[in-house]
């Protein structure tokens, strides 16, 4: 493993095909094989002659959960904007992970989703995802992502730090896992860190004498407990999915039922500001029986476990603003969770990491037709990624403000957008006009502006958002919006 690095150098698009095109002597390395790992190395790949994934874990050739990803056992759901942008990058990924086993679930109409103190309408909005476990998802695109010819996944090979010229990083010094291995250096022309919450890169920006990044911290102190459940081919719930979550600032407990491969449910019971979920079966049953609505409950009651319950625990959001600092090495890009890590409730992680892609691979394409450096393409993402990040950080940072023991500084407005939010939810109840444009942008499919468009905001000035009382899902699903 031996490349040459000069600082300055370019990269090409890779027209019809990617391995002719790219240039051959331009190599990216990118440090870990999780989720954006995987998803920025099949945009590299396009550009770079070679691209090299260095992953600490061993991958096995299945869905097995992995030491490296310890969140992989619990749910993961994908919104609608994430899968879209993985289907882009792996044409027929979601028709693979279909046929493998995975549910599709209409966002609306299949969806039981008490919120707030009511059940959210149950109507058809045409938007649909699928369900399945984390590595099972990782697997499909970690299979896709090796069939590519120039990009090299090496797995059991930690990453111990940047290799570094004044003004830039040159490589990666790693060391296999394997017995006896000793420490090599790997040239690079450009080090993309998807290392995850983890990530060493402050240190090592400070250690080089960049100093550290600016990074804000919300303190929400989250605890999962998940356990997988025998689904049967002739059970019969109202809904393929389900969620209970609660009413703030009081109700900090939630509950989460989704299908998943090989015929299971997993069943995730969370809670807020330190109220963990306990892992013994009486307790996690009374937890349940303590949720806003009794359907997890009974599910839970009647249901056969298959495993035992794992737990969790998220202590912060935590979002790191290298845009902000004043030097910065060349060669190197920041993204995926090592970048910004969100309140895993909200399930933004994974559809932000795609969107980190996208954003690395509209920065490539610009950068190619100007002619760019790989530092000018490199320091353009890192001024770009930030505005992406904006929607789902106020999201999930604004959201959990509405709990008393959060800490932190909100962003900027959240005491109108909570309220805001509040009377959508309560709508969501009753305007199904209302629910799909809720629904639009809780998936990133439409901007977060939508959220202000006459059809919601009208509503939410004029009509009285009134909260239910809670009781069993028995809601019939209307055959259609226009039938309301
Ligand atoms: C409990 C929980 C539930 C979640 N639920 C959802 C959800 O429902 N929906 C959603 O979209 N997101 C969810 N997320 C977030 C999601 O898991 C991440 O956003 C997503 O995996 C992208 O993260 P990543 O690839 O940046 O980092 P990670 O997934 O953390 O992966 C980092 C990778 O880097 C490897 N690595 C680390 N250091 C080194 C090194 N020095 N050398 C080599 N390899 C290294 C690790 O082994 C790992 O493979 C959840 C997170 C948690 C904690």
């Amino acid at each position: 493993m031996n490349h040459h690095t000069v600082p300055g150098r370019r990269v090409v698009r890779a027209a019809a095909d990617t391995e002719t095109a790219a240039r051959r002597d331009t190599h990216a390395v990118v440090i870990g094989g999780s989720i954006a790992g995987l998803l920025a190395s099949r945009v590299l790949a396009d550009f770079f002659g070679t691209v090299t994934i260095f992953e600490k874990d061993h991958l096995a050739d299945n869905a097995e959960p992995r030491a490296g990803v310890p969140q992989g056992r619990h749910v993961h759901s994908i919104w609608k904007r994430g899968l879209t942008l993985m289907e882009e990058s792996f044409p027929g990924l979601t028709a693979e992970l279909v046929e493998g086993g995975s549910a599709e679930v209409e966002m609306t109409s299949d969806f039981a989703w008490y919120h707030r103190g009511v059940w959210k309408l149950r109507v058809p909005s045409g938007i649909l995802i699928t369900c399945q476990t984390r590595p099972f998802l990782e697997w499909h695109i970690r299979r896709r992502v090796c069939q590519i010819s120039n990009i090299r996944l090496v797995d059991q090979c930690h990453v111990k730090r940047f290799a570094a010229d004044p003004g830039r990083v040159t490589g990666v010094v790693v060391q296999s896992r394997r017995a006896g291995a000793a420490e090599e250096t790997v040239a690079a022309d450009l080090v993309v860190d998807a290392s995850g919450r983890g990530s060493g890169t402050p240190r090592q920006l400070d250690e080089l004498g960049y100093g550290q990044p600016a990074m804000s911290v919300i303190d929400v102190d989250v605890g999962y407990a998940t356990r997988l459940y025998d689904r049967p081919p002739r059970e019969d719930h109202p809904w393929k999915a389900l969620i209970i979550a609660p009413t703030p600032p009081h109700g900090k407990r939630l509950g989460v039922v989704f299908p998943v491969e090989g015929q299971r449910w997993i069943v995730m019971l969370g809670g807020w500001n330190g109220d963990h979920p306990p892992r013994d079966d009486d307790g996690l049953l009374e937890f349940a029986r303590s949720l806003e609505a009794p359907d997890i409950y009974t599910f839970m009651r009647d249901a056969v476990p298959l495993t035992p319950s794992v737990g969790y625990r998220f202590r912060a959001n935590t979002r790191r603003y290298y845009e902000r600092m004043q030097r910065f090495p060349g060669g190197l890009i920041v993204l995926g969770d090592s970048l910004c890590s969100f309140n895993p409730i909200y399930g933004q992680g994974m559809t932000t990491s795609a969107l980190d892609a996208m954003t690395l691979r509209q920065c490539l394409e610009r950068g190619v037709r100007k002619g760019d450096s790989i530092d000018a393409i490199a320091n353009r993402f890192r001024k770009r990624v930030p505005r992406r990040l904006e929607a789902p950080w106020r999201m999930a940072a604004g959201e959990d403000m509405n709990w008393p023991g959060t800490q932190g500084d909100p962003p900027f407005g959240t005491a109108f957008m909570n309220w805001y939010f509040g009377r959508v939810h309560a709508l969501t109840a009753r305007d199904p006009r209302v629910l799909v444009q809720f629904v639009r942008v809780a998936n990133m499919i439409d901007s977060p502006a939508r959220i202000f468009h006459p059809r919601v905001l009208a509503p939410v000035l004029t009509r009285s958002a009134r909260v239910g009382r809670p009781r069993l899902m028995r809601q019939k699903v209307p055959a259609s919006i226009t039938k309301r």
